[in-house]
């Protein structure tokens, strides 16, 4: 078998079920395809089942308050996904009459989609021979072809592109698409990957060469940095005082507690704590009634509310270990 068949016959015996593979309604897959975006599959899942539930159809998610699909988003974190969707929902209403565009162009053009999305949404949903790389692909084909070049350069994708565009698949594509992309996540996994058990290792270069951890190459490496922050919870009653400050550009329209930049103080906090983020980490020292805050610079919510707002995930663990 060449390395085609083989692919498409391991993907339909080991693939993973998952709801969004249920589906071939281009909704459902844009969906998923962006909450896959940076997040997990376990994770996301249950953020996707919710979603669709909530918003069922791409008028509902248009028609929505901002608020409200913040708030499905919460915890997902990096919002500017959802305020794309929801942009993007508002234009598929407006443009499209409603229904999802199916031609390669139209659906790049969508706010939030790029070139990896539109392949994914054209390719499983529609069906039309178009490549979908992303990470996993990356991997397998430089791995499987030997590409040692930058895979974060345009011309290492057109390599990549080059090598894979034979394998397109007029009948099939939908499932092509999805065996590449399953193959990468299970089989040929950034580390260890499981070459022994691997359909593909009588073609790969990197098995022959043994270079399995070298490819693709590394070129640069993500710098965390300490981010440190004073956080204040102020309660009186039954209020609280929140912000929708996003002056750090990070989560707009997501309401968190008043932070500043941490310094010292005369009391002790009550405790510390700290919220990694994928490129930067916040250390926080969290500081309850001990100072007082203008209440003028700030918003007073009734703690009942809060359970019906968008709440940044670092400011809700605090909120959540408070009301406990
Ligand atoms: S042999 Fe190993 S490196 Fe090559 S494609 Fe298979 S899992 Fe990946």
């Amino acid at each position: 078998m060449e390395i085609k068949q083989e692919l498409v016959h391991w993907y339909l015996q080991n693939q993973r079920s998952l709801p969004f593979r249920d589906s071939r309604d281009p909704y459902h897959i844009w969906i998923s395809e962006i909450m896959a975006q940076q997040t997990q599959i376990d994770t996301m899942i249950p953020y996707y089942l919710r979603w669709i539930e909530k918003f069922p159809t791409i008028d509902s998610v248009a028609l929505a308050q901002e608020g409200e699909i913040l708030k499905a988003w919460e915890g997902l974190g990096y919002y500017r996904r959802a305020r794309f969707i929801h942009a993007a929902a508002k234009k598929i209403v407006s443009e499209y009459n409603s229904v999802f565009p199916q031609d390669y162009d139209s659906i790049r053009s969508l706010p939030g989609v790029g070139d990896y999305t539109a392949g994914a949404i054209i390719s499983i949903a529609f069906n039309k021979p178009v490549l979908a790389i992303d990470g996993n692909v990356i991997r397998v084909a430089t791995r499987l072809f030997g590409i040692n070049t930058d895979p974060s350069k345009r011309s290492t994708i057109d390599s990549i592109k080059g090598k894979l565009t034979p394998f397109l698949d007029n009948d099939n594509n939908y499932i092509l698409t999805q065996a590449w992309m399953e193959f990468g996540a299970l089989v040929c996994t950034p580390k260890n990957p499981k070459c022994i058990e691997c359909p593909l290792s009588k073609y790969c270069f990197a098995k022959t060469n043994n270079m399995q951890s070298s490819l693709p190459i590394s070129t640069k490496k993500n710098q965390v940095k300490d981010e440190f922050y004073d956080v204040f919870i102020n309660t009186s009653n039954d209020s609280i005082l929140m912000s929708l400050d996003d002056s750090d550009g990070l989560m707009s329209g997501m309401y968190r507690l008043p932070q500043m930049t941490q310094q010292v103080r005369d009391m002790p906090p009550d405790y510390k704590t700290k919220h990694v983020f994928s490129h930067k980490v916040w250390k926080l020292n969290i500081y309850h009634n001990q100072i007082d805050l203008n209440q003028d610079d700030w918003i007073t919510l009734k703690i009942d509310e809060l359970k019906n707002v968008p709440i940044i995930t670092a400011h809700k663990k605090i909120i959540n270990k408070l009301l406990k």
